[in-house]
């Protein structure tokens, strides 16, 4: 990765983007049709999409609004709820009669990881089953399905680096989502991530201010860094990085406005991070660290690694007297239900 670009569609797509795809290196990448990308669930899965609409936009796809229009449907699924998993098989039954039409469905995502080749057997008019672990295998997987392989599938969890691309095409003009940590360590009793999203990989330092810095000559003034659990950061290169400098490193950026980073473990919730929000006022004054529970009890039955004295103490920190006048925003979801089952 030596090139990455940022665009929006319209930069592609509107007139006088002649100009601009040269510049992209796509130039020569011929027309090779169009793509419906659907997309449900986290940031994470936004953000993913963002990416993958870059690698086809880079094979010389063109992006369209509705499956009608598309060749290549492409499905980025969530399993966080039984009811979203339920879902996909749903939309996917609306999608059955697309393919006798010469049009080619993938399912992506979290559910693409958890039923892998099971897909195929409840739909066998998908062709392209990939997890948000092999993402990185997607410009391969694509190369095959145009080579006419009717099933082709990215399962593996051993990946060892995170899902960079040369063109991510972003929705937000002013905001920018960059993915710094993928997949999770931790194994909390409820939660499917750290098997459909692997193990934890942070993305270099470097890679990620070379990002920020060209999101900020690009015109962006807001990054959110985003992880499964961001604060539990660590910085593969000689640097060593931590969390806490590279949200200042970040807010450094000339360009840059705002920060804001999520979703937040309670236990890796440092005092160093507290001390770089309150230094730093491009650091927004938002924290999402999800409680799930009230009682211990049911903390340690969820395996999460801390007791609820141990969250409230985190919660002090934040509110420390210096800043209680400066805090605004504090989000705490609700309980969600432990209905996924592990495999
Ligand atoms: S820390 Fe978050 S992502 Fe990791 S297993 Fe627990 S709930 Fe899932």
């Amino acid at each position: 990765m030596n090139k990455p670009f940022d665009v929006e569609i319209e930069r592609l797509t509107a007139p006088g983007s002649e100009s601009i795809r040269p510049l992209l290196g796509l130039a020569q990448a011929p027309e090779r049709g169009t793509f419906f990308l659907e997309t449900f669930g986290c940031q994470m899965n936004d953000h993913d999409s963002e990416k993958v609409a870059g690698v086809l936009l880079a094979r010389g796809y063109r992006q369209v609004e509705t499956p009608d229009a598309a060749g290549l449907i492409l499905y980025n699924t969530c399993s966080i709820r039984e009811k979203a998993a339920q879902k996909v098989f749903s939309r996917l039954g609306e999608y059955r009669a697309k393919q006798s039409e010469g049009k080619i469905i993938g399912v992506l995502g979290c559910v693409a990881q958890q039923e892998g080749e099971g897909i195929f057997e409840r739909a066998p008019w998908v062709s392209l089953v990939c997890g948000s672990a092999s993402y990185r295998k997607l410009p391969e997987l694509i190369a095959q399905l145009e080579s006419g392989n009717h099933r082709v599938t990215g399962l593996e969890l051993d990946t060892d680096e995170t899902f960079e691309t040369e063109i991510t095409r972003r929705d937000n003009p002013f905001r920018a989502y960059l993915t710094i940590i993928e997949g999770c360590d931790k194994a909390c009793s409820y939660c499917v991530v750290p098997y459909t999203r692997g193990p934890e990989r942070s993305r270099a330092s470097d890679s990620i201010l070379r990002e920020v810095r060209q999101l900020a000559e690009l015109g962006y003034s807001e990054v959110q860094l985003l992880g499964q659990t961001v604060n539990s950061y660590a910085d593969p290169t000689p640097r060593k990085m931590r969390f806490a400098e590279l949200l200042l490193a970040v807010a450094e950026v000339p360009g840059i406005r705002r920060v804001r980073f999520t979703t937040s473990h309670p236990s890796d919730f440092t005092r160093d991070i507290v001390e770089a929000m309150e230094a730093q006022p491009k650091l927004c004054e938002h924290v999402h660290l999800p409680v799930q529970s009230g009682s211990t009890k049911v903390l340690r039955a969820m395996q999460r690694t801390y007791t609820r004295d141990e969250y409230l103490g985190k919660i002090a920190m934040i509110r420390s007297p210096s800043r209680s006048q400066r805090i605004s925003s504090l989000v705490f979801p609700a309980n969600p239900k432990p209905i996924l089952n592990r495999r």
